[in-house]
């Protein structure tokens, strides 16, 4: 068995590295959770996001009407491969415009919000950046016990609660977010919504959170009275929890890929550093090595299996749970091998974004201390360990 791409995509996988080499600086890399952090680099990655959305790669697989290419999952594995690799920036429009709020505007908007919305994603525009509100204190892996509420009245939704931990809301213009809109529902599960909101109305205030390293990439928000239009309902009223549900696993599939360009991009500036610094005769240091080698590809290979089913039509349920927390132990390991290689190098910090990536300045740094927040994101290994006991063995459900 031999797995190969086509000529097309291999053209079009020469067409990124080209762009890579015009665009981004040599030594470029982008540490986790930076890109919100200073004005100057935000405004550095939007003109990235201009720049693919010229090419026509941003929203690439999104239907032409609405800003995309109808590109294949094929082509798109391409770039998501790219994009992991060189880390190339402003692929988002966010935390979610490009990956669940376009998709889910098309599996449940109306056809006036994919017109209103999509577009000024799909060009790059800064009005096109979403942040996601779904956690609050009291609900985080149990999302279900989510408290904001968005009540009717009249032609509007008055919304009152907290959100935390939300990315780019700093940077966003719109909020995709969860609210209780009938607190009086049978079950948790029932009487969630999802609604849009202007990050410009008043009431919204975003009050910044530094996480343990210094960097300003998730906040607090607060809704105070904050009045939405109804229009900005997304699909049905009370319906919110089972169309994420339907959405997220769907939407997250391609994560993978690009988290595998990346992983393979650590590991081959790593075997470059250990062989320039002599260190490859240390039996730890080869064995951690090959060990990373080895989990990568079995990444690449179930990565794909997950586009594979997502361009055969079907939807993907446990699969991206299962990729998220193999990529979760891959970055665990090797940023531990990682460390061990750079030495004392390893602790030196990165500032700004021209750098040499995980050579004498230690990006390795950046990789293990957001370890822990990478494993939080988009949902805990136990979450996720959940979900794959539920749709991919048949366990009797967690909630
Ligand atoms: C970098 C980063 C960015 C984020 N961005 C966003 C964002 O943009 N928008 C947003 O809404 N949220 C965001 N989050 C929040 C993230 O979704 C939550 O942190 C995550 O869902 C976990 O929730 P929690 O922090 O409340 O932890 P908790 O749910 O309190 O979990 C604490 C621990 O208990 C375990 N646990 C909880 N329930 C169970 C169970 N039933 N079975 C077994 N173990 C369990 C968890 O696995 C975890 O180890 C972000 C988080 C991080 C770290």
């Amino acid at each position: 068995m031999e797995f190969q791409f086509g000529q097309e995509e291999e053209l079009f996988r020469e067409e990124i590295r080209n762009f890579v080499k015009s665009e981004l600086p040599a030594d470029w890399a982008m540490g986790m959770f930076e890109e919100g952090d200073s004005d100057e680099t935000w405004a550095f990655i939007m003109s990235i996001s201009r720049k693919l959305s010229e090419k026509g790669w941003l929203t690439m697989t999104w239907p032409r009407e609405y800003g995309g290419q109808g590109a294949s999952a094929w082509k798109a594995l391409v770039y998501s491969e790219e994009v992991g690799y060189w880390g190339i920036p402003g692929t988002g429009m966010g935390v979610s415009g490009v990956s669940w709020v376009g998709p889910s505007l098309i599996l449940f908007g109306t056809e006036e919000q994919r017109r209103k919305y999509m577009p000024l994603i799909a060009a790059g525009h800064p009005d096109g950046v979403w942040c996601t509100g779904y956690s609050e204190p009291n609900a985080g892996s149990d999302f279900a016990n989510l408290r904001t509420q968005a009540l009717r009245a009249g032609g509007e939704y008055v919304i009152n609660g907290q959100k935390i931990w939300t990315s780019s809301a700093h940077r966003a213009r719109w909020c995709w977010l969860a609210v209780r809109t009938d607190p009086n529902a049978q079950t948790r599960h029932a009487g969630i919504s999802i609604i849009i909101v202007d990050m410009k109305s008043p009431g919204v205030t975003v009050r910044p959170i530094r996480n343990y390293i210094g960097n300003h990439h998730f906040n607090e928000v607060f809704f105070d009275d904050v009045r939405v239009p109804v229009e900005n309902l997304v699909g049905e009223e009370n319906r919110g929890w089972y169309q994420l549900m339907r959405s997220l696993g769907y939407e997250r599939g391609g994560v993978a890929v690009s988290s595998c360009g990346h992983n393979k991009r650590v590991l081959e500036e790593l075997v470059r550093y250990a062989a320039e610094k002599g260190l490859l005769d240390k039996a730890e240091i080869r064995q951690g090595l090959a060990q990373a080698a080895i989990d990568i590809e079995v990444q690449r290979l179930l990565a794909y299996e997950t586009i594979w089913k997502m361009s055969q039509g079907k939807t993907p349920t446990f699969e991206p749970s299962r990729d998220k927390v193999l990529n979760d132990e891959i970055l665990k390991s090797l940023s531990s091998v990682g460390m061990d290689i750079l030495g004392p190098f390893s602790q030196l910090r990165r500032y700004g974004r021209s750098l040499n990536w995980f050579h004498d300045l230690g990006g390795l740094r950046s990789l293990y201390w957001n370890l822990i927040g990478m494993s939080s994101a988009a949902g805990t290994e136990f979450t996720q360990k959940n979900i794959i006991g539920q749709f991919g063995l048949g366990l009797p459900r967690s909630y």
